[in-house]
């Protein structure tokens, strides 16, 4: 599992959004254990997103859940299904007037702040809604 945490680290390091795809049935999953949640197999290969998907739901974070999120409350906080159909759970950029359930978005990498552990210094994986 940690393994799998630092190639997606690396991955958005890079400014990829990197997903786990079944060898054997071709499911995709974010973050995903080490076997396939929908076949169980144990094959698994990176593969990079394309960057589009769908608002699934959102919520906007008022209370910094962690001392190094305070400088950057507020936010958006969306679960976002990819067009490659894994649901992954990102930052919203943007205008928030612009993110509505459905909306289309596209990936996009922020700056992570001041925030400890693992974002610290890094790009941030982010879902901007796209124009039109
Ligand atoms: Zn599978």
């Amino acid at each position: 599992m940690t393994a799998d945490g630092e190639m997606f680290w690396q991955g958005c390091a890079a400014k990829e959004f990197r997903l786990l795809q079944c060898d054997n049935c071709g499911f995709v999953d974010h973050m995903a254990p080490s076997r396939c949640r929908r076949c169980h197999g144990a094959e698994l290969s990176w593969i990079t997103a394309q960057g589009g998907g769908s608002i699934a739901s959102f919520t906007i974070v008022r209370r910094a859940p962690s001392p190094g999120l305070r400088g950057e409350v507020p936010y958006g906080l969306a679960l976002v299904d990819l067009d490659e159909g894994a649901r992954v759970m990102a930052r919203l950029a943007g205008e928030a007037e612009s993110w509505r359930i459905g909306g289309r978005v596209r990936l996009c990498f922020v700056e992570a702040g001041e925030a400890p552990g693992e974002y610290s210094g890094g790009q941030l994986p982010a879902f901007a809604p796209e124009e039109g």
